[in-house]
C-alpha cells in the first residue's frame, strides 16, 4: 500500500514539475513514507529522521514525513523531530501538494539565504500538521514506474482489530473504491505498458461497494467485472486476503477465469487454535485447514504462501510446535515470518510479553528454516518444467540476465535481452539457486 500511495504522489510531484534528485544530498524536499506494522520499521525511521538533522543544517530542504507513524506518533514526532516540515497522515494526503507547493518558494537554495536559514536555532517555521482523521481518498493513478507490473489499491482500512494488529486504528475503518474508478485506473495501465496489475487491500476479500442503495458489488464480482474487460493485461493479482472472508465464490470465480494468477496468499499467522484465538483472527486451525484443502481440489497448481507470526504474549511450546506441525501440513510455497513485537494501543498490547526475546529469536529461526526446506522441495520438483512467466527487468548480478515472474510468484532468471522486458515468453525451469529458478528461454 505503501508503494502504491508513493508512487502515486511521486506521479503528482513530477506533473508539478518536481525532478526526482539523484541522491539525498541534492533534494530540496524529502518525503518519508513511513509504515507502523512493526518496531522495527519505525526504528528505520528514527535512524533517518536522525541522519537528516544535521544534513538539514548543511544544505536547508523540506522533510515530509507521511503514513502511519505521522499517524501513532504525532505528538512524540512533533517534541523529537522539530526538523519535520510537514507531517501527513492517512487521510489527508491530497491536501499535502498544495502545502508543499506552498512553501516551494520558502526552499532557499544554496548560497547565502541558505547558510541563514540553516544557523535558526531550532524551527524556522512550524510544522504543519495534516493527520485529522476523515474520508480516505483514493488517488486516481498509482503508476509511475514505467515497469510492466502495477498496483491499483481497491480498499482501505481495515474492521478486524487483530489484537496484535496497529493498521485498523492507523488506517481506519474499511472502505471500498468506487468500481468506475478502479476500472478507470486499470483501463489507463491497459494502454500503457502494464502487462500485470495487482489488486491491493489490507482485507481485499471483504471488498464490497455499494452506493445509493444499489446492490453491493461484491470482491469475486469485481474480480469478474476486472478480467471481462482487461485487454493487454493478462494477469491479475491480488493481496492480501483474510482466510475467514475467503468465500465459495471467490475459489470458482478464481478457477474459471485464467487472467487470475494461480497464487494466493493467505496469511496463517499460527497453528493454534489457543493463540488464534488470542489473535482474535475469526478461524481455527481446522477452518483454515479445510479451507486450503477446498482452495486446492478446486484451483489446479495452486501455489500458497502466508505470514507467521511467532512469539505472541502467551505461545507455548506446544502452541509452536503446532505451527510448524501447520507449516508442514498446508506445504506453503513460501511464508513471510514475523516475532511479535507490542504496538500500544492493541488489545495485545496489555498482555505480558511473556516470550522472551532469545525464544522469539529461536522460535523464529526454526519457523524460516522449516519453510526454506519445505519452499526447496516443491521448488525442486519443479525443475525441468516449462511455464510462462512475465519479464520483469534486469537480474541483480548482470544486465545479460533477464528477472522475470511466474503466475505462481516465483522468480526466474536466465539469459535475454532488455527487449524481453514487458513481455510474456515461455522459459523451462532448468536449476534453483537460494530461492529463485534459473531457466533458458523455450518456444
Ligand atoms: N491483513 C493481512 C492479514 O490479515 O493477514 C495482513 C496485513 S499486516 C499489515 C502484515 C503482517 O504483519 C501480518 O500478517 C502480521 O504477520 C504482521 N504483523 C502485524 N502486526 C504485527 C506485530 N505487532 N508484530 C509483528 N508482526 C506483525
Ligand atoms: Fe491487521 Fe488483522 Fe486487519 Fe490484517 S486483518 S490488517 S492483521 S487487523
Amino acid at each position: 500500500m505503501n508503494k502504491a500511495e508513493s508512487e502515486s504522489l511521486e506521479l503528482d510531484l513530477t506533473e508539478r514539475s518536481w525532478v526526482c534528485a539523484r541522491e539525498p544530498g541534492e533534494a530540496d524536499l524529502v518525503i518519508l513514507n513511513t509504515c507502523s506494522v512493526r518496531k522495527t520499521a519505525e526504528d528505520r525511521i528514527w535512524g533517518r529522521l536522525g541522519g537528516y538533522k544535521p544534513k538539514k543544517q548543511e544544505k536547508p530542504f523540506k522533510l515530509v514525513l507521511m503514513g502511519c507513524m505521522s499517524e501513532r506518533l504525532k505528538e512524540e514526532i512533533l517534541n523529537e523531530a522539530p526538523h519535520i516540515n510537514i507531517l501527513v497522515g492517512n487521510f489527508q494526503k491530497h491536501r499535502l501538494l498544495d502545502f508543499i507547493e506552498d512553501s516551494r518558494a520558502e526552499i532557499p537554495s544554496h548560497g547565502r539565504k541558505a547558510q541563514e536559514a540553516a544557523t535558526r536555532p531550532g524551527r524556522s517555521t512550524p510544522c504543519v500538521s495534516l493527520t485529522a482523521h476523515g474520508e480516505y481518498r483514493f488517488s486516481d493513478l498509482h503508476y509511475n514506474t514505467g515497469g510492466p507490473r502495477a498496483f491499483v489499491p481497491i480498499m482501505h482500512g481495515c474492521n478486524n482489530y487483530c489484537s496484535y494488529c496497529i493498521v485498523p486504528y492507523v488506517r481506519g475503518p474499511e472502505v471500498s473504491r468506487n468500481p468506475k474508478k478502479i476500472m478507470a485506473e486499470i483501463s489507463r495501465l491497459d494502454k500503457a505498458y502494464v502487462r500485470e496489475i495487482t489488486l491491493l487491500g489490507q482485507n481485499v476479500n471483504s471488498y464490497n461497494y455499494s452506493c445509493n442503495g444499489t446492490e453491493a458489488l461484491t470482491f469475486p464480482a469485481l474480480l469478474k467485472l476486472i478480467v471481462n474487460n482487461l485487454k493487454r493485461i493478462e494477469w491479475v493479482r491480488f493481496i492480501t486476503s483474510h482466510p475467514k472472508d475467503f468465500s465459495e465464490e471467490l475459489i470458482r470465480v478464481i478457477s474459471e477465469h485464467k487472467a487470475i494468477c494461480r497464487h494466493i496468499h493467505l496469511p496463517v499467522q499460527h497453528g493454534s487454535d489457543r493463540i488464534l484465538k488470542l489473535m482474535r483472527r475469526g478461524y481455527t486451525r481446522g477452518q483454515y485447514l479445510n479451507l486450503i484443502e477446498r482452495i486446492k481440489n478446486c484451483i489446479g497448481g495452486v501455489s500458497i504462501t502466508t505470514d507467521i507470526l511467532i512469539g505472541f504474549p502467551g505461545e507455548n511450546r506446544e502452541d509452536f510446535r503446532l505451527t510448524l506441525k501447520l507449516m508442514e501440513e498446508v506445504g506453503f510455497d513460501d511464508a513471510f515470518t514475523y516475532r511479535y513485537n507490542p504496538r500500544k494501543g492493541t488489545r495485545a498490547y496489555q498482555l505480558e510479553d511473556s516470550v522472551t526475546d532469545s525464544e522469539k529469536r529461536e522460535r523464529l529461526i526454526r519457523v524460516i528454516e522449516l519453510q526454506r526446506r519445505i519452499s526447496k522441495k516443491k521448488k525442486m520438483n519443479k525443475i525441468g518444467s516449462r511455464c510462462r512467466v512475465l519479464v520483469e527487468g534486469f537480474s541483480k548480478k548482470s544486465r545479460e540476465e533477464m528477472l522475470a515472474r511466474t503466475e505462481y510468484d516465483e522468480m526466474v532468471v536466465f539469459p535475454g535481452k532488455k527487449e524481453k522486458i514487458g513481455h510474456y515468453i515461455r522459459v523451462e525451469l532448468t536449476s534453483l539457486k537460494g530461492n529463485t529458478f534459473a531457466g533458458k528461454e523455450v518456444k
